[in-house]
C-alpha cells in the first residue's frame, strides 16, 4: 500500500471524473485487516460521509448462469449513455467456503470495466458473509462519494448474501430463468420476498416459458401480498392521514443479451424511486439500514473484544471441555465467561 494517505480529494480528483487507482486504494484500505489501516479506513469514512447518500442503490441478485453479468454491463452502458456513472460491487459469498469463487474467475462485463464512467469491483476475497458485506457497504460509500451516482450491488443467488444485498440497497430485483422450477426455488427460499422487482431474463429463448413465469411470479408476489416484504408491511400517510401510493413488486421479462426491454427496467426503477421517495419510504429504509448495520457491528466487536479478554481466553478452554461433555450445563458456562470478562 502506498504511503500518500487517500483522501476525499484523491478520490474525486480535479478532471470531473472519478479517480479509479484512488478509489481502489481507498477500498484496499477499508478491507485491511490491520490495526493501523483500520484506523485509517474509519478517519476516511467519517471525512466522506457527508458526500455520499446522493447516489442510488441498486441490489441485484441471480443464481449462476441468469445473466447477471450480461444485464448489468447492458444496464451499465445504457446509463453512461444517459449521463450516469456507475460503480458496480459485489458480493461472492462462495469465496469465503470453498476459496474459490463463483463469480470471479472469468473476465466479466468487458465493455463496462473499461469505460472511464464505469467503476467494477469484484468481492473481498475471503471473510465470513458478514465481514465481506461489511466491507462492501464501506466501498459503496466511497464510490457514492467520489461521484458515482448509480450504484449496483450484485450477488449470486446462494445462502444469505440476498439479505445481505437487500439489506444494504434501495431497491433489490431478482433475475429469474423463464422457467418454472426456478421461479419455485426462489419462493422456497423466501428470497422472492425481498424482490422490489423481479426480472425474467432470457426471454429471447422462449416467449411462452417467460411470459408463464411472469404470470406465475406475479400472482405469487400478490399472495405474499404486502406482508412479506418488510417494507411494504404498513401503509404510509401523509399528514392528513391519507395513504401515500407506494411500491408494488412487479415482474418484468427482458433480454439482456439483446438489450431488450432495459428501457422498460429503467422507466420502473425511476418510478419506485419516485414514488419511495415521495412517501418517505427510501430514507425509513436507509435509517433502518444504518442502525441495523451498527448494531451489527457492535455484535461483532462485542463478540471479538469478549474472545480477547485475557481471563476468558484462560477460562475457554476448560468451559468448552466441561461443556461439551455434559458437565457443566451451556448456560452455566456462558455466565462464568461473562463475569470473568468483566473483571481485570
Ligand atoms: P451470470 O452468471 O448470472 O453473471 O450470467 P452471465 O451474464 O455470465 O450469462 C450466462 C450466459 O447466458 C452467457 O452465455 C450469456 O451470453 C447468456 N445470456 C445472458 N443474457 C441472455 C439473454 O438475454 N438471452 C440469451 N439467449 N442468453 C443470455
Amino acid at each position: 500500500m502506498a504511503k500518500a494517505p487517500v483522501t476525499f480529494e484523491s478520490i474525486v480528483g480535479t478532471e470531473g471524473l472519478p479517480q479509479r487507482r484512488a478509489i481502489a486504494k481507498a477500498i484496499t484500505l477499508l478491507e485491511s485487516t490491520r490495526e493501523d489501516h483500520r484506523a485509517q479506513a474509519d478517519e476516511l469514512l467519517t471525512a466522506l460521509l457527508p458526500r455520499t447518500g446522493q447516489s442510488f442503490r441498486l441490489g441485484i441478485s441471480g443464481v449462476p448462469g441468469v445473466g447477471k453479468s450480461t444485464f448489468i454491463e447492458t444496464l451499465g452502458l445504457f446509463l453512461i449513455e444517459r449521463g450516469h456513472r456507475v460503480a458496480v460491487l459485489t458480493i461472492d459469498p462462495s469465496s469465503s467456503v470453498s476459496g474459490g469463487s463463483i463469480l470471479g474467475d472469468k473476465t466479466r462485463m468487458e465493455r463496462l470495466s473499461v469505460h472511464e464512467r464505469a467503476y467494477i469491483r469484484p468481492s473481498p476475497s475471503s471473510g465470513t458473509l458478514g465481514g465481506v458485506a461489511e466491507k462492501t457497504r464501506e466501498a459503496m460509500l466511497v464510490c457514492e462519494a467520489a461521484g458515482y451516482d448509480i450504484v449496483i450491488v450484485e450477488t449470486v443467488g446462494v445462502g444469505q448474501s440476498e439479505t445481505a444485498v437487500s439489506g444494504m440497497t434501495d431497491m433489490f430485483v431478482l433475475l429469474q430463468l423463464p422457467n418454472a422450477g426456478d421461479d419455485l426455488q426462489a419462493i422456497k427460499k423466501g428470497v422472492m420476498e425481498l424482490a422490489d422487482l423481479v426480472v425474467i431474463n432470457k426471454a429471447d429463448l422462449d416467449k411462452d416459458a417467460a411470459t408463464r413465469a411472469q404470470a406465475q411470479i406475479t400472482s405469487a408476489l400478490r399472495l405474499f401480498g404486502h406482508q412479506g416484504h418488510p417494507d411494504h408491511a404498513s401503509m404510509a400517510r401523509d399528514a392528513h392521514g391519507q395513504v401515500l401510493a407506494q411500491w408494488v413488486p412487479q415482474v418484468l421479462q427482458i433480454s439482456a443479451l439483446g438489450g431488450v426491454g432495459i428501457d422498460a427496467f429503467w422507466q420502473a426503477v425511476s418510478r419506485f424511486r419516485e414514488l419511495q421517495t415521495a412517501n418517505g419510504r427510501l430514507a425509513l429504509r436507509r435509517q433502518k439500514q444504518a442502525l441495523a448495520w451498527m448494531w451489527e457491528r457492535i455484535d461483532a466487536g462485542l463478540k471479538q473484544a469478549f474472545r480477547h479478554h485475557p481471563q476468558v481466553r484462560e477460562l475457554l478452554p476448560q468451559m468448552v471441555e466441561q461443556v461439551s461433555h455434559g458437565k457443566l450445563p451451556a448456560s452455566t458456562a456462558a455466565r462464568s465467561l461473562l463475569s470473568a470478562a468483566r473483571t481485570g
